[in-house]
């Protein structure tokens, strides 16, 4: 099993880190975890277009984790998807599919008739809403759904993939410390983890205050405390993604995480691939080995 992070952004703008967006991908299988901006292109640029994807799973129903879902089945279907987009997501996302398409309804009619593709059925998606438990079983790829707490966002879960390889890979989704995310990831081959980085949040005047600020911060794991899931969970490798806010100083968030977590982590950036059988860490050329794992 191999997982690309494609965005590891938040709602803020910003050129290198995009929406908040996972690929995994496992023999010919292919998942996103989240659709957040510019997941289309991140999508091309990991070399799994969205018209191939197996299975959409949506965490939440935020709008920085599906504001590009719409994108998501045009772009699929011009490149060739002739079914339907296959969505999991929680409680909600029927009424938000149904009502995403019922406003586009009109646009998408034209196309179908003027672009006169061999499918209009790629052009459409289906729904599937999961509660805890089990997700999806794919060919070599099982997931489950496990309950976080984002409240007061109800319907939030974080995701663990198993696949037929012995490998394993857990994703908070958006959640504050959470124990049984912990209790799920016990033994992770790699934790894919939120990361709200609270040094840096001050408030602007007219912008944001500190009473927003400790909102925001009260449904996320605090950089101060990530390190400590990781070492509570005993994940094996630990990567941080949706950083909230998006630009920051990698060396001073990465003492900050080692404090509390020995293994092995990686400040996660856009296209950062980590493939587990051969614990082999890629971004853009560079590649790393990270070795035998502790004990
Ligand atoms: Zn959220
Ligand atoms: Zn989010």
């Amino acid at each position: 099993m191999k997982v690309t992070l494609l965005g590891t952004g938040c709602p803020q703008c910003h050129t290198k880190r995009y929406g908040p967006a996972n690929l995994v991908r496992h023999g010919s299988v292919s998942v996103l975890v989240d659709c957040g901006s510019g997941v289309t292109q991140r999508l091309v640029g990991a070399g799994s277009p969205g018209g191939k994807l197996d299975a959409v799973l949506l965490t939440h129903l935020h709008s920085d984790h599906l504001v590009d879902l719409y994108q998501l089945i045009v772009s699929g279907w011009h490149q060739g998807r002739t079914t339907p987009l296959r969505i999991y997501g929680p409680k909600g996302t029927r009424a938000y599919v149904d009502g995403l398409l019922a406003l586009w309804k009109d646009e998408r009619e034209l196309r179908i008739a003027h672009e006169q593709r061999p499918s209009s059925a790629g052009f459409t998606a289906e729904v599937m809403e999961y509660a805890e438990g089990p997700v999806v079983d794919l060919p070599g790829l099982s997931v489950t759904a496990v309950k976080v707490d984002h409240r007061p966002v109800e319907e939030a879960y974080g995701f663990v993939f198993r696949a037929d390889d012995g490998s394993t890979a857990v994703f908070s989704g958006d959640t504050r410390y959470c124990p049984a995310l912990i209790r799920a990831a016990r033994g992770a081959d790699v934790l894919i983890h939120e990361c709200f980085i609270h040094g840096l949040m001050k408030p602007v005047p007219g912008m944001r205050t500190q009473v927003g600020i400790d909102a925001v911060a009260s449904y996320h794991t605090l950089s101060a405390e990530v390190g400590k899931v990781a070492t509570e969970a005993e994940a094996r490798f630990l990567m941080l993604n949706h950083f909230v806010p998006a630009e920051f100083d990698r060396e001073a968030l990465s003492a900050e995480v080692a404090r509390d977590f020995t293994g092995p982590f990686a400040i996660g950036e856009d296209l950062m691939s980590y493939d587990i059988p051969t614990r082999t860490l890629t971004h853009g050329d560079a590649h790393w080995r990270l070795g035998e794992n502790r004990a």
